[in-house]
């Protein structure tokens, strides 16, 4: 390529080769110089038409080049300001610089407008604390990028909603400066979705109360804990006495009835930190945590009497019931909690064959 210098020299020639000839006398000029300068002349105009096609050429290119970032800006604009997802830029400080609509629907705002203006620091206005908002920081510079992160933030008229986020920590050079962009959705309803299904699989549909399989989960912390700590341990096992005569008397609706009342009854009977579960049909079992034989004897007592002073009352109906108890102590020597089980168990039909309606303690393992 010529320098800038030289850009027209070619031209600069030919326009002073000519002027020299219009201002000699035309008969005088030799007719070379005319043959010279016409083809110098159709050389240039040859190039012009080469560099204006190529101009052309290159004009094209570009504005397709700019069509096509046209197209790919408004594709992710749209993403951004139609996504149901979160999205925000920040300062490392916490200083929100741009946010989509959905990042404001999700803390309660009417627009990302509004919620830019209201939350000038997210360590005030979005986490608990600017301590938590410090600590999602550390942890962000230490790992670059967080993926599925999860974190309690606080809606605008103060309710917690429980987000995940995936955010990265960009270094900014033209400001000099970290940014964060970051992607945040809103687990709120995943969560309570995953909390009801948890508790639904814990708990006995008919009596709200623990199920046979979460009395096991909860019953085995409770063994393991007094072995290590030596503190007592009790177990209660209780069976309501002819049962199958109450189904039979009063149909099997008055049945369900009478164990949701039992259920309610016993519970009402019993501290916070005894474990209560249905084990199946008509029997129930109570685990009593710092609680030697003679504590537990009484509390089964007072669950004995609760049950057979109790009507349940089904419109002109009254069912009176009654139950049958077994004890048993947890020792270190034994197996654990299935052989707490079955002593008990065994001693619930020691009851049983006492006439029901009583109580009786396992020996076996005292
Ligand atoms: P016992 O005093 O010897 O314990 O006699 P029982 O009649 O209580 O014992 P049995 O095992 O013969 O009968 C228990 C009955 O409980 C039989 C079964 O149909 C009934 N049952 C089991 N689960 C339910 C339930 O969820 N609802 C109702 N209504 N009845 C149930
Ligand atoms: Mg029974
Ligand atoms: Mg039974």
């Amino acid at each position: 390529m010529k320098s800038d210098f030289s850009l027209f020299s070619d031209e600069e020639q030919i326009i002073a080769q000519g002027k020299a000839l219009l201002a000699a006398d035309a008969e005088t000029v030799p007719a070379d110089s005319f043959r010279g300068l016409l083809s110098g002349y159709a050389k240039l105009y040859r190039q012009s038409t080469r560099l204006v096609k190529m101009g052309d050429r290159m004009q094209g290119q570009l504005n397709s080049l700019n069509e096509q970032l046209t197209k790919s800006e408004e594709k992710y604009r749209r993403l951004f300001e139609g996504g149901v997802q979160g999205v925000y830029r920040s300062t490392l400080e916490g200083r929100l610089l741009d946010i989509n609509p959905a990042m404001a629907r999700i803390f309660g705002y009417d627009s990302a407008e509004e919620m830019l203006i209201m939350v000038r620091d997210m360590g005030k206005g979005l986490f608990l604390s600017r301590d938590h908002y410090n600590a999602f920081v550390v942890v962000l510079r230490q790992q670059g990028v967080l993926k599925d992160h999860p974190l309690e933030l606080r809606r605008r008229n103060g309710d917690m909603v429980h987000v995940e986020v995936h955010a990265q920590d960009l270094y900014s050079d033209s400001e000099e400066t970290h940014v964060v962009e970051a992607l945040v959705v809103d687990v709120t309803d995943k969560q309570r979705m995953l909390k009801e299904l948890e508790a639904l699989a814990r708990t006995d549909c008919l009596t709200r109360i623990w199920n046979r399989r979460y009395f096991f989960e909860l019953g085995q912390r409770e063994v393991a804990r007094a072995r290590r700590n030596g503190s007592p341990l009790t177990l209660i096992f209780f069976d309501v006495d002819h049962f199958k005569r109450i189904n039979d008397t009063h149909g099997h609706d008055a049945g369900d009835s009478v164990l949701k009342e039992i259920a309610v009854l016993v519970r009402e009977h019993l501290r916070q930190l005894d474990i209560f579960g249905r084990m199946g049909g008509e029997e129930f079992a109570v685990l009593l945590p710092e609680t030697d034989l003679d504590r537990a004897e009484q509390v089964a007592e007072k669950l004995r009497q609760a049950i057979a002073h109790h009507d349940v009352v089904l419109g002109q109906t009254r069912i009176n019931c009654t139950a049958s108890f077994g004890l048993a102590l947890f020792e270190n020597e034994s197996e654990g909690l299935d052989c707490l089980l079955c002593a008990a168990d065994q001693a619930m039909y020691s009851a049983k064959s006492n006439g029901r309606n009583s109580i009786h303690t396992s020996t076996q393992i005292k």
